[in-house]
């Protein structure tokens, strides 16, 4: 039950577009394309909330691309600092780190501006 009805209608369940059969668009990838863009699709307001909390994150450690991360890392692997501390701020850079893709993609960017202005 992924939208599909008998007259052969890709239909998005979230915002309602229509792909009828014959269209250019129609066919099996069409709605895995349209999901990533559709405005109604509860992926949206997720993504808006994993950016919101990476970036929370990313400005709590200082630091937010891999140049920065990398020496921050450095520096917090010889602090003498106490071990919790230091578990806690490499689990942190780790966390950004992983997430960096998502400020490289079309998607993301687009989104981030939105939250900008
Ligand atoms: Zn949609």
């Amino acid at each position: 039950m992924n939208g599909e009805t008998t007259s052969s209608v890709l239909t998005c369940v979230y915002c309602g577009k229509e792909y009828p059969e014959g269209t250019p668009a129609w066919g099996s990838q069409v709605l895995t394309d349209h999901i990533k863009v559709c405005e109604k699709h509860p992926m949206r307001e997720l993504e808006v909330k994993y950016r919101k909390v990476r970036k929370a994150l990313a400005d709590m450690i200082g630091c937010d691309n891999k140049q920065e991360l990398d020496s921050m890392e450095s520096i917090m692997r010889i602090a003498q600092v106490p071990e919790v501390d230091r578990v806690n701020m490499l689990n942190a850079i780790d966390a950004v780190r992983s997430t960096i893709d998502c400020i490289a993609t079309d998607s993301c960017k687009a989104t981030t501006e939105q939250i900008k202005t």
